[in-house]
């Protein structure tokens, strides 16, 4: 029996912004339960449904030391079982008190310090001793280094291995030095260029990658992208250097939540068989939920995202006007950036009946968009996996994707000669790009019906479910431990 533990920031149902909590919340239940005891730690969010709140148990409290400004820190320890895998929520209402899980960057920085000393302090109050702690993002970053400075000569700790998966690099938990030493309490020699030091500041994702056993983020094309400059936010020197220690493993979905025949969130259920009858009662079921004229001979085509630069949205913008012609009705589903959300909310006011903009977060209507729409579209400027694509396909949606990371790892571009292809894809972060191959695509619907929906076909039959790379994680376990 091997001992997993995942510490992340979000995990599905409890509590998410984006893809990490899907990755954290489905791959437990993934691996084989007679081989595997994977159990995930998160903070208990206030924000988290009551649902599952009122039902988390007590386990355990303590108090901790945290760096020198503060001593004896309330660390409460809560339970919930779920599909047969242990939760544990970190409970301080001062650090996870707020409304949303994130918030100011300095007050986060201090949060999640907290977090990752709470967690290693945890392990033997619940007596588990983890062969791997499967660290996910910046917010788990000084976890690895703990375990190799305050906690190395602690014997509960000996032997214990560590592995970093990267789900976006953007994001690294960037502080001054004086501030992170004084907060974390690691020594002094940690924070040098080597080790956590990044340009005179302290960067607790850089911390997580320099301490971790090995390294993996989610798909291989964005493996190779990070160790350029282009796409390496700052790291891609330590990353090539731990080139060896470094590798992809594509993410899935999590075919239960995600399975249009049984999905009580769309108006109507279906399968590959009928699909393209289900498929336009979803339609029309969209268009008249967010007052679009209801007309399924339109092209819908709908992006559903963090309104961030990251998404592709300033070329989104570009071509929005042309997009959005007589035929075609486009739907947002996102928040973030002001920017983008006024940019959508001024073309909806602007396209009465062609743009629908939802500035908002919500997992079941988004279902309904997967369902009801013809494409998706996802022109990221970086893309470590990318799970929008992975659904849309699912929901027999066509994703438009840039060929970058995941995307470029998952949506085999239609190929109108062999008849092969699951999506369209263009290479360059160019906005005539972008508009060419959507117009293509629409092409392809109105012009070449029976091509297209065969695509549809050939898309809902890839299997992106979690079994392949549930073994990856697995065989890469076994190699991180010499098993
Ligand atoms: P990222 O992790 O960068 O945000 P991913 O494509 O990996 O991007 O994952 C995004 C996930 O969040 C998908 O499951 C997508 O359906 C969901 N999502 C994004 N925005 C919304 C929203 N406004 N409402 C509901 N779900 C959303």
């Amino acid at each position: 029996m091997k001992n997993i533990l995942f510490v992340a920031s979000e995990c599905v149902p409890f509590i998410k912004t984006g893809g990490l909590a899907d990755v954290v919340g489905t791959l437990p239940k993934i691996f084989d339960k007679n081989e595997y005891d994977c159990r995930v730690i998160i903070p208990n969010y206030r924000c988290i449904p009551d649902k599952y709140r009122d039902n988390f148990k007590y386990v355990h409290h303590f108090y901790m030391d945290m760096g020198e400004r503060f001593n004896s820190v309330h660390v409460g320890i809560m339970e919930y079982e779920l599909d047969g895998i242990k939760f544990y929520f970190v409970d301080n209402l001062f650090y996870f008190g707020g409304d949303k899980p994130y918030a100011d960057t300095r007050y986060d920085i201090e949060k999640f310090i907290y977090f990752s000393k709470a967690v290693m302090a945890i392990l033997p109050v619940i007596n588990f001793r983890p062969d791997i702690i499967h660290c996910h993002d910046w917010q788990a970053g000084l976890v690895p280094v703990y375990l190799h400075t305050l906690y190395r000569d602690n014997p509960f700790y000996q032997g214990v291995k560590t592995i970093f998966t990267i789900h976006n690099l953007r994001f690294q938990g960037i502080w001054d030095i004086k501030t992170i030493r004084s907060l974390s309490g690691l020594p002094e020699w940690v924070f040098t260029p080597d080790k956590l030091e990044y340009k005179k500041d302290a960067n607790m994702l850089k911390g997580g990658l320099v301490y971790a056993d090995y390294i993996t983020t989610v798909s291989d094309t964005y493996a190779g992208e990070i160790q350029t400059e282009y796409f390496g936010e700052g790291l891609n020197g330590l990353l090539s250097a731990r080139n060896q220690s470094l590798c992809g493993i594509v993410n899935g979905i999590d075919y239960e939540a995600y399975n249009p025949e049984t999905d009580t969130n769309i108006t109507k259920q279906y399968g590959t068989k009928n699909c393209k009858k289900s498929k336009a009662a979803n339609k029309k079921a969209l268009q008249q939920e967010i007052g679009l004229p209801v007309d399924e001979s339109k092209f819908v085509v709908s992006i559903i995202s963090r309104l961030t630069d990251q998404k592709g949205l300033d070329l989104v913008r570009y071509a929005l006007d042309r997009i959005c012609d007589e035929f075609t009705q486009f739907v947002v589903l996102g928040t973030g950036d002001p920017q983008y959300e006024n940019l959508f909310r001024e073309y909806a006011w602007r396209m009465p009946g062609r743009l629908s903009a939802n500035i908002l977060f919500n997992e079941g209507f988004a279902h309904r968009v997967y369902a009801g729409s013809d494409a998706v579209l996802v022109p990221s400027q970086f893309e470590p996996c990318g799970l929008t694509q992975l659904i849309a396909l699912r929901y027999g949606t066509v994703p438009i994707v840039r060929e970058t990371g995941g995307l470029k790892d998952t949506v085999q571009p239609y190929n109108e000669f062999d008849g092969t292809g699951i999506g369209f894809s263009f290479a360059n972060y160019n906005g005539d790009e972008l508009l060419n191959t959507i117009n293509y695509a629409k092409h392809i619907y109105f012009d070449c019906r029976k091509e297209w929906d065969q695509m549809v076909l050939r898309g809902m039959k890839t299997d992106y479910s979690w079994a392949n790379s549930a073994k990856k994680y697995q065989d890469l376990y076994c190699r991180v431990l010499g098993w």
